[in-house]
């Protein structure tokens, strides 16, 4: 059975959380004299003089409203990078616990755990890039405090079976992370409607992919109440800046745009996928539910080089276990996506 009191860190369990100037007075007031801002204002047309709300109600609010879920649910992070080291501060032991990882995937997790001193126990995907359950099965032990699971995975593109991953949900007494950074390109659904089965889900998402805003460094965790309490005691207290709650506010009323530009990266996607299989040196492209192909081939550098010489700049990710011979390649606007394969028409 998950108890969260099992697996958080007992200094983190005891830990007085920062109290902010904001945290000790929430009513309106006309004269603000308790956090030592500069009263005077901003030298910018806006202003920024004043610290931004710890806990995002906002955003959250709009969130909670796209996402089928109360605010009290979510976490935001200066990116999903943010939440993913914030789980390992929460939860993980430097040298003594350890989290698993199903490679090939996304290497945030490796350098956070790396940073954080927590072991890693590798149990790579199978040959279909599915998870090997028994092995994960057999990796576990008590000192297992995070599994990462990511899907649609990066960088392979497809999604990982959802029985699959209630499996691992069902079995484990730890936390199971799903990153869903590429959900809104997929054909499978979100589990965030899973959150009131499963008290040891953590779903990672982010406005960085599908909602076009990498630069405002905006992610999202969804989890229980507890889980969600603990991220927030552990986060810096104004870990997102007053300009980035703004702009993702608005952006988040922007909904049909950005449901067009899926369905358009998603022709796209098709399209691209047609036309690479015509080329000799293609050998295979991996079924993709994300904003990204692989796509195995006969000379990886080469074609890499070549299109950097031409101002095309691609993924070689041909040095990662499983996806030897591969490029990883980002589905572009219809106009970059012809050029990519103009460019390719005169390789060699
Ligand atoms: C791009 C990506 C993210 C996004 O990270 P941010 O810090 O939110 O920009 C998270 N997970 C995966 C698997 C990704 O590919």
């Amino acid at each position: 059975m998950f108890d969260i009191n099992n697996i958080i860190r007992q200094n983190i369990k005891t830990l007085k959380p920062y109290s902010s100037a904001r945290d000790e007075y929430q009513g309106e007031a006309s004269v603000y004299l308790d956090a030592n801002e500069n009263s005077f204002g901003s030298p910018l047309e806006q202003s920024y003089n004043r610290y931004p709300d710890p806990l995002q109600f906002e955003v959250k609010k709009r969130l909670s409203e796209i996402k089928g879920v109360p605010p009290k649910h979510i976490f935001l992070g200066n990116g999903s990078d943010e939440a993913i080291d914030i789980l390992f501060r929460s939860f993980c032991n430097p040298g003594v616990d350890n989290v698993i990882l199903v490679p090939p995937t996304y290497g945030m997790y490796e350098v956070s755990a790396n940073i954080n001193d927590i072991a890693i126990k590798h149990i790579p995907l199978t040959e279909d890039f599915q998870l090997n359950l028994e092995g994960i099965a057999e990796a576990i032990d008590e000192k297992t405090k995070l599994i990462f699971i990511c899907s649609p995975n990066n960088p392979t593109g497809n999604s990982i079976n959802r029985e699959d991953i209630e499996t691992v949900l069902a079995n484990f007494d730890g936390i199971v992370v799903i990153d869903e950074a590429y959900i809104n390109y997929s054909r499978q659904k979100t589990f965030i409607q899973e959150l009131t089965e499963y008290a040891n889900l953590v779903i990672l998402q982010t406005l960085s992919k599908a909602w076009g805003l990498a630069g405002l460094r905006l992610g999202m965790a969804f989890a229980s109440e507890e889980i969600i309490e603990v991220m927030n005691k552990v986060k810096p207290p104004y870990n997102i800046n007053e300009a980035s709650q703004q702009l993702a506010v608005k952006a988040l009323q922007n909904i049909d745009l950005i449901n067009l530009w899926i369905r358009e990266t998603l022709a796209e996607r098709d399209k691209l996928v047609l036309e690479l299989k015509d080329f000799d040196f293609v050998l295979d492209i991996f079924p993709s539910d994300a904003n990204f192909i692989l796509v195995k081939t006969t000379d990886p550098k080469g074609i890499y080089n070549y299109l950097v010489s031409k101002g095309i700049i691609v993924r070689d990710r041909s040095k990662v276990e499983l996806c030897e011979g591969c490029l990883r390649i980002t589905i572009g606007t219809p106009e970059e996506n012809i050029t990519l394969i103009q460019t390719l028409k005169k390789y060699k």
